[in-house]
């Protein structure tokens, strides 16, 4: 079953530009150097007996998501997977409201897989939506699932592959023969074996200047040779990384990702 991944942002916490920064990337013309906050969106025809429907799941909803939802002309969504609580990665969960209100009409509330971890933090943040007691009438209609290792979304299955985040394990997802891994500072070795024939690797990596919770161009160029992907792609990208410029200097099978790239996956397993 053939799919498209989008990546809705390629850029960090603080996106590029980056709030009074003049720098060479962040005062750059071209449109490749603008980066919103992490997030992926996974798109695929499913296949059944009424002929099939598009269907779409989200990787994290950050503080842009709305914008980049309008971007990438998003109309339904079917579930929401959190890699974990960070606010770049969290801070657009109550713009999928209009969206849960076209879902809960379809059938119910759209489910958000998180880790306990996550949830948690979900759930105090957004009080009013999760809370038992919550009044507010419109309130986002979603409903936080466990993530289980294996997580099956309309014929997709999602595999969650854990990585280290600083201190933090957090989750990676693997679909198909792509995977998205972000926020990493370490691939813990178990990780590995999920990682196993993949065509597509997205792999985040922040600058060249080690950081203690996210990878530099050096160490990921180190695991996408290890992992073997045909082709990496890397995110979460900050303003010391121009594009072309970056580029340049990569083997041919990685690239820095940008915002709204598509690329087509096969997410049959
Ligand atoms: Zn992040
Ligand atoms: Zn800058």
């Amino acid at each position: 079953m053939e799919g498209r991944l989008t990546f809705l942002g390629t850029g960090t916490s603080m996106g590029v530009p980056t709030l009074g920064c003049d720098c060479a990337v962040c005062t750059s013309a071209d449109p490749h150097d603008r980066r919103l906050r992490p997030s992926a969106l996974l798109r695929w025809n499913e296949e059944n007996s009424n002929g099939g429907r598009e269907r779409a799941v989200v990787i994290d909803t950050g503080p842009d998501f709305r914008e980049q939802a309008l971007r990438a002309g998003l109309r339904r969504v079917d579930a929401v997977f959190y890699t974990h609580a960070h606010a770049d990665h969290i801070l657009g969960m109550d713009d999928l409201r209009p969206l849960s209100f076209v879902a809960f009409r379809e059938g119910g509330p759209i489910p958000l897989y998180a880790t306990a971890e996550t949830a948690e933090v979900l759930e105090r943040i957004y009080d009013y939506t999760f809370s038992p007691q919550a009044t507010y009438p419109n309130r986002a209609r979603v409903q936080l699932e466990p993530l289980a290792e294996r997580n099956r979304i309309h014929g997709v299955e999602f595999l969650r592959v854990p990585v280290l985040h600083g201190g933090m394990k957090i989750a990676g997802f693997r679909f198909g023969n792509a995977a998205y891994l972000t926020d990493v500072s370490g691939i813990p070795e178990e990780s590995f074996e999920l990682l196993e024939g993949l065509e597509h690797l997205v792999l985040s990596a922040l600058r060249h200047k080690p950081h203690p919770s996210h990878a530099t161009v050096e160490q990921a160029l180190g695991w996408s040779r290890r992992i073997g992907a045909r082709h990496t792609w890397l995110t979460h990208i900050a303003h010391e990384l121009g594009h072309e410029e970056t580029n340049r200097a990569l083997p041919d099978s990685v690239r820095l990702a940008y915002d709204g790239l598509t690329i087509p996956v096969s997410v049959s397993l």
